[in-house]
């Protein structure tokens, strides 16, 4: 069976969200043959997409022509990843395919919620992730994740590395294993910003689709630091409805422009409560994260309701997105994990392509 033909077939096919053929998105996963079945296994930006049946259809009658003797197709999709391009972070953070930070404007709104069941969704869809816990002020992840325990030490070379802890598919480095006491506080920006530089660098992370960072709540001195000591894909702002949590999420936005990170999208929690009679309470306000999407041109990822099964998954270390993989709030966190890779990946296409156009002219 001729190989080149098949790649040819796959280079002539878009995905239909990034409108970039499988091969240059190197979204080709497998390609096997048993006798004269062909079965290939090929990455899409958004597997739930209508147009994947179509695309589907199209390869197989595309594989059939080019290879007569070809006697069946199987196609089997799953969500792809694209990386960053830029050589500056593939040089700090080589293996590295994208850096997202989770920030709030303000404390409380459940960033470190939400950082927690983002990673573990995004696991599901079966990325590489790790998430690091940034957040001197309050180091969560955990006991979010349920860990009490420090992470391991490996020797490599001259070097000694940590080895992150996993749990629910996630590789996890938490500020809070550095720190023994309540002494965060007096955290200054140059120590956090050192010891973020030691995750980053000397941590075992081998091959991440993803690595997530729960920053500090604000926008101050630490935050900024912070920005510009990860080398940065873009950011996720979590804010919930309301107009104090708005004003501040807006300056996470800013902050993030100024040290040239994109904002990958908004997440807003506390969205609204279900209450028994099925009707909905907007406790905090309505709408308040669409509009500020549709003021600053972002992506709104989601809106993640009140619900007492969220509180219990962050205190009792099994995050929701992890325990009761068929619930409705588990459902709303892998949505917004699949948004969120298509936002990525649409970005770091466009990226690419501007600089292709760069090397070009
Ligand atoms: P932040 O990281 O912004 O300070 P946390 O993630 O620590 O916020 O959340 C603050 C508190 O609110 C925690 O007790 C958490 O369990 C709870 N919480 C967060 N999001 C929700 C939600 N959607 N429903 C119910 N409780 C939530």
């Amino acid at each position: 069976m001729n190989k080149e033909k098949i790649i040819a077939v796959l280079s002539k096919t878009d995905d239909p969200v990034l409108n970039t053929d499988f091969v240059t998105l190197d979204f080709v996963r497998n390609i096997s043959l048993n006798g004269n079945n062909l079965s290939l296994k090929l990455g899409v930006s958004d597997n739930a997409d209508e147009s994947v049946s179509k695309i589907s259809d199209k390869l197989k009658s595309e594989l059939k022509k080019s290879i007569p003797e070809i006697e069946s197709v199987n196609i089997d999709f799953v969500t792809g990843f694209t990386s960053h391009k830029d050589p500056k972070k593939m040089s700090i953070m080589p293996g590295i395919k994208n850096t997202i930070a989770v920030a709030s404007g303000k404390g409380g709104v459940g960033k470190s919620t939400i950082a927690v069941n983002l990673a573990v969704a995004l696991s599901k869809l079966g990325a590489k992730v790790g998430l690091i816990d940034a957040d001197i002020y309050g180091p969560s992840i955990p006991l979010m994740f349920g860990i009490n325990k420090k992470p391991g030490v490996m020797k490599i070379g001259e070097k000694n590395m940590l080895v992150p802890l996993e749990k629910f598919g996630v590789k996890i480095m938490s500020i809070g294993f550095l720190i023994e006491n309540d002494s965060a506080v007096v955290w200054r920006g140059p120590m956090a910003s050192s010891a973020l530089k030691q995750f980053i660098g000397d941590v075992v992370w081998d091959e991440l689709d993803f690595l997530l960072f729960d920053m500090p709540p604000g926008t101050g001195d630490i935050q900024l630091t912070l920005s510009q000591t990860i080398p940065l894909t873009g950011a996720i702002i979590v804010t919930t409805p309301q107009e104090i949590s708005l004003s501040d999420a807006k300056k996470g936005y800013i902050m993030f422009e100024r040290v040239n990170v994109p904002t990958i999208g908004i997440i807003e929690n506390m969205s609204y409560f279900n209450n028994p009679d099925g009707s909905r309470e907007y406790i905090f306000g309505k709408e308040g994260g669409k509009k500020m999407s549709e003021e600053y041109n972002v992506k709104l990822l989601g809106e993640i309701p009140i619900n007492t099964k969220i509180r219990i998954g962050g205190d009792k270390g099994i995050p929701v997105a992890a325990e009761d993989e068929k619930s409705e709030t588990a459902g709303i966190f892998y949505s917004i994990a699949a948004e969120t890779v298509k936002e990525i990946n649409k970005m770091n296409i466009a990226s690419s392509k501007k600089q292709n156009l760069e090397i070009e002219i």
